[in-house]
């Protein structure tokens, strides 16, 4: 079997993306032009809103999304304990307070249960975080969502092309915010989308991502004439991200497929691992995008991550963690908050115990079956 190394994540671009990039950088447009806009169409299309707004990170659109709904300070939002920070630092930028509930032990996703408990007269709105790609209890949370009063807006960071009873993550509520990082499902280098079926906040979030103009550059009577109406930041998606990011969505679907049939393979391999919980692609109406293999090792820290993940680098295997602690816990949060140990204890459970494993379209042929047999020694080892 040959040894070469497997990344976690790698972004697979070639010549399309190089001569694409190249064709822009040749022509006279490198911000807000036709390939920004034609980026932005596809995508609409592809998760099935009726809008889309490219932007410079996910961060920027879960910023904006809260933002533009008039989040600020005495409001609340709620945020799953398990997630990126990018999900909680957009409620701190509004001057927010961001009120952390626990995740589900089986799926990472935030609480049903926790979330109703959270619910005040100061909460404004519900951030959800499919978290590793498999979409949240969106009838319950919608259902809670109304009755409070609260808006909801959906980190699809890890999410692409995941599924809600046949409609798409991004689809569900007010926004959805996806990520386009280097090793997301697909990449622009840096770089986000906002989807929306609401035509007001695709408006407000395209005018406050280009420093609050009242009118686009197209849109100019007389050329370098404009007033501004809101304060605005820079958050532009240039033309350069746009034209790799099309070429990149021409490749998505093989791209998932390979995702989905990585994950069925290394899935199966692990079964026989009972002490390990595996996390399901499946749950009710929820179908996964396949992020990555989520094992959590045992509560009880009888298998010591740090030893697996060492194990698994020898082996040539790359691992991610998702993520490292609970954000209440880090140390902003922490400080500004006074939260403490044993607040969050399935969300500190997953922090300290879960390993991501790869399964991406970069692996090749034999990839996925190497990774299970490494992760099955690696696993024995850390046990004795
Ligand atoms: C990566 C990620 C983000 C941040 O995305 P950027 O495009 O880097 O801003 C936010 N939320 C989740 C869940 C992520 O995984």
């Amino acid at each position: 079997m040959s040894n070469h190394p497997i990344p976690f994540g790698r972004p697979l671009l070639d010549a399309e993306e190089i001569e694409a990039v190249t064709r822009v950088l040749s022509g006279p447009t490198l911000v807000h032009g036709p390939v920004s806009h034609a980026f932005e169409q596809r995508f609409a299309e592809r998760i099935g809103t009726r809008h889309a707004v490219a932007l410079s990170s996910c961060t920027a659109g879960l910023h904006l999304s809260l933002l533009v709904n008039d989040v600020g300070p005495g409001d609340a939002v709620a945020v799953p304990a398990m997630t990126h920070v990018a999900t909680a630092h957009a409620v701190e930028f509004c001057g927010a307070r961001p009120r952390f509930v626990d995740v589900e032990a089986d799926s990472g996703n935030i609480d049903p249960e926790d979330l109703a408990a959270a619910v005040t007269p100061e909460l404004k709105a519900i951030m959800v975080v499919h978290y590793l790609g498999l979409p949240c209890d969106m009838d319950r949370i919608l259902a809670l969502a109304e009755k409070a009063g609260a808006f909801v807006v959906e980190d699809c960071a890890l999410a692409v092309d995941a599924t809600y009873g046949g409609a798409k993550a991004g689809t569900l509520g007010l926004t959805g915010c996806f990520s386009f990082y280097p090793i997301k499902h697909m990449t622009t280098v840096e770089g986000g989308m906002v989807t929306t079926d609401d035509e007001d906040v695709a408006t407000a979030i395209a005018q406050r991502k280009a420093f609050g103009y009242d009118r686009a550059l197209g849109q100019r009577a007389k050329p370098g004439i404009y007033d501004v109406t809101a304060l605005g930041y820079n958050y532009r998606m240039s033309e350069v991200q746009a034209a790799v990011g099309l070429a990149q969505l021409g490749k998505l679907d093989a791209f998932q497929r390979a995702r989905a049939e990585n994950h069925r393979i290394l899935k199966s391999a692990l079964a026989e691992l009972d002490e390990i919980t595996v996390f399901e692609p499946l749950k009710g109406k929820a179908v996964s995008s396949h992020y990555c293999l989520n094992a959590v090792l045992p509560r009880d820290r009888s298998v010591a991550r740090d030893r697996v993940v060492a194990s698994l680098k020898e082996a040539g295997v790359g691992t991610s963690v998702h993520y490292p602690r609970a954000v209440p816990l880090m140390t902003y949060y922490r400080d500004k908050y006074g939260y403490r140990e044993g607040q969050f204890p399935v969300a500190e459970w997953l922090a300290e115990q879960t390993i991501s494993l790869p399964v991406g379209p970069h692996l090749k042929e034999g990839d996925a079956l190497r990774i299970a047999e490494a992760f099955k020694e690696a696993v024995r080892r850390a046990r004795a």
